[in-house]
């Protein structure tokens, strides 16, 4: 695998199709075979063989291709070399010569490593389940019907009726208008940069979110000459203020980061000597700005160097696929209405809209559950009308539930499987073959991915955040207290020499029943509470700092089962750990909720 199929793409209009062309009907299609795409077929596949996926590019996901796990190799190697040159503080001196070529040559190795597994699987499915091209929906004049229309890389168009259609086809990096026209092949974005034969000497990087705050440091790390530059001052999407502005000190001590600016234009110049073009990318600072705001010491400055990384979010398409002809609406932020977000199904439709296509939650879990959940429900669903009609379905296994619905990006799932709460969701009904007697009983909304959000960025320090955002807190109306740590002084922390860092816990004052609202940032009411909030119930967090990862699953674990501040505390917390910095705030809420009580 070298030149990535994934970043090719090919526009295609809904265009009214050829009466003549033979329609094929299938009970279930899947648009996209990415990790969502995957989980689903394997799901729908145990209930029918009447099944159709059509992919455009590579049959692997973009997560061990062009996503998760490229990026987390070279964060590693970024890492190495950082500790490597910087740890004279430990009496350990030296320089580490990086060689940019090997960098890049074992960061593909091992995602090509990753990338086989998916590959592997789906080249294990049916020729005849598999279209190779680009899907839209079209208005089917003669049958007065919405068709899929794919379209395949022979130029062929193929006409598909399906009963069920699960959409999964991801995001794409968005990169502004014009801009690469002005900068060519000097602009680079996360589809492209594990393509690089050899690190650059400097690198622009565009937008302080998760995958450019990652790529940046590492490739700082890694001896290039990184400006990270955001419109704002934001870094990791962070949306608690106090925790920003530490990330934004921890992070600015090894990263150029030039926050709060504009860019005025892109372009590319000619280099002198070698004659190499160069990228210029010409800013304000809007640091610069009067307290009137009027910009006018705003001064314009230039940064000149080797590469563009562009990343300025990442974009879904579902808008030009033609939804409409099935009735589905879209806001503003091209994500659908009246979507169920666990399994991604739209109301009273057989549509399914999943993982990151839906742009409710991008990140690789949720993906996954979503891409699992939509399969299992076609698969319940196709079941349930096998009996309904009396067909014999004697040999259908049906939807087995002791798969790891997260091992199409994994090699190892031994101990990886966020889909245990789905499957305990349903393990108590046991028997949920066709031809069980409470098959009647289950829906779809049984099997329910967990609710609380999670997300991790892997910079150093690490930034996470868990369940529900402040904002989110205060519209439901919950009464809060912040118990807080700072990693400064932390134990472990300083010993390993990774002592800057900030955790925010937001926990419950007191027993309420509070107010279900539809969130902006996605969360969702935990289904064991139903809004039911007890004192000392952690309702979020909100962290940089070191082993976030690991405090963000605890908190995630305590926040989905309801473990209070007391029962987290009564839980061992071994010394000397990063951990105890948990403990350490939640010792704080505990004696806020405490001198709260006593008012
Ligand atoms: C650099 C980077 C780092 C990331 N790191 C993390 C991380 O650390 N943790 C995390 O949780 N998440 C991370 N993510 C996000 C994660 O990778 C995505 O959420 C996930 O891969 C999305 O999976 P998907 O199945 O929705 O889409 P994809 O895996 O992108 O699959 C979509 C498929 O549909 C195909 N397709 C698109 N349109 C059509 C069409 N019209 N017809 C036919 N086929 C079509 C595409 O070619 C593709 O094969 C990262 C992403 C990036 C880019």
């Amino acid at each position: 695998m070298t030149q990535h199929p994934k970043t090719q793409t090919s526009q295609t209009s809904h265009t009214q199709n050829n009466a003549t062309t033979p329609i094929r009907h299938v009970k279930v299609a899947i648009i996209g075979a990415g990790t969502a795409g995957h989980n689903a077929y394997r799901q729908v596949r145990k209930a029918t063989d009447s099944v159709v996926i059509i992919n455009e590019g590579i049959w692997s996901t973009t997560c061990t291709t062009i996503g998760c796990m490229p990026s987390k190799l070279l964060i590693a190697a970024g890492e190495r070399a950082h500790h490597a040159k910087h740890s004279d503080d430990f009496g350990i001196e030296g320089a580490a010569t990086i060689n940019g070529k090997q960098v890049m040559a074992r960061v593909r190795r091992e995602r090509d490593h990753f990338a086989s597994y998916p590959l592997k699987n789906a080249a294990e499915w049916g020729e005849e389940h598999k279209i190779y091209g680009r899907a839209v929906i079209v208005n089917h004049a003669e049958t007065k019907s919405a068709l899929i229309a794919a379209h395949t890389a022979t130029g062929a168009t193929q006409l598909i009726a399906a009963e069920h259609m699960i959409i999964a086809t991801g995001s794409k990096p968005f990169v502004p208008d014009g801009w690469r026209d002005s900068l060519g092949d000097l602009l680079i974005t996360s589809d492209t940069i594990f393509e690089l034969p050899d690190l650059p000497k400097s690198l622009a990087v565009i937008g302080t979110g998760a995958i450019g705050l990652e790529l940046a440091q590492a490739m700082s790390r890694l001896g290039v000459a990184v400006a990270l530059f955001n419109r704002s001052d934001n870094v990791g999407g962070i949306k608690d203020d106090k925790v920003n502005a530490k990330a934004v000190a921890c992070l600015s001590n090894e990263l150029d980061l030039r926050l709060n600016t504009s860019i005025t234009a892109v372009r590319r110049q000619q280099g002198d000597g070698d004659n190499r073009s160069q990228a210029v990318i010409d800013y304000t600072d809007l640091n610069d700005t009067n307290m009137d705001d009027t910009n006018i010491n705003n001064t314009a400055q230039t940064w000149t160097g080797d590469l563009v990384l562009v990343a300025t979010g990442r974009r879904n398409s579902i808008d030009k696929m033609g939804l409409e002809h099935l009735g589905i609406e879209l806001d503003d932020n091209n994500r659908p209405k009246d979507m169920d977000k666990s399994n991604g199904k739209i109301k009273d439709k057989n549509v399914y809209i999943v993982g990151d296509a839906n742009a409710y939650r991008p990140l690789l879990h949720e993906t996954s559950n979503e891409g699992y959940l939509a399969g299992l429900s076609v698969a319940l669903r196709l079941n349930r009308a096998n009996v309904d009609n009396g067909a014999n379905v004697d040999n259908v296994d049906n939807v087995d539930n002791s798969d790891n619905v997260d091992n199409v990006d994994n090699v190892d799932n031994s101990d990886n499987d966020p889909a245990i709460n789905i499957r305990n969701a349903i393990a108590s009904d046991a028997d949920i073959s066709a031809q069980s007697p409470i098959l009647a009983d289950i829906t779809e909304h049984k099997a329910q991915a967990p609710a609380t959000l999670m997300s991790v960025i892997f910079s150093e320090p690490q930034i996470m955040a868990v369940g529900h955002t402040l904002k989110s807190i205060e519209a439901r109306g919950i009464p809060y207290v912040i118990g807080e740590v700072s990693f400064e002084n932390q134990g472990r922390s300083r010993i390993m020499g990774v002592n800057c860092g900030l955790l925010r816990l937001y926990v419950c004052q007191k027993d309420i029943r509070a107010r279900h609202i539809e969130a902006d940032d996605g969360s969702q009411e935990n289904p064991k509470t139903r809004g039911n909030l007890q004192q000392g119930q952690i309702l979020g967090a909100c962290m940089v700092g070191p082993a976030a990862e690991y405090i963000a699953h605890i908190l995630a674990t305590a926040i989905t089962n309801n473990v209070t501040v007391a029962g987290l505390l009564d839980s061992p917390f071994y010394h000397p750990t990063i951990l105890e910095g948990l403990r350490t705030a939640l010792r704080d809420a505990k004696g806020q909720l405490t001198a709260n009580a006593n008012d």
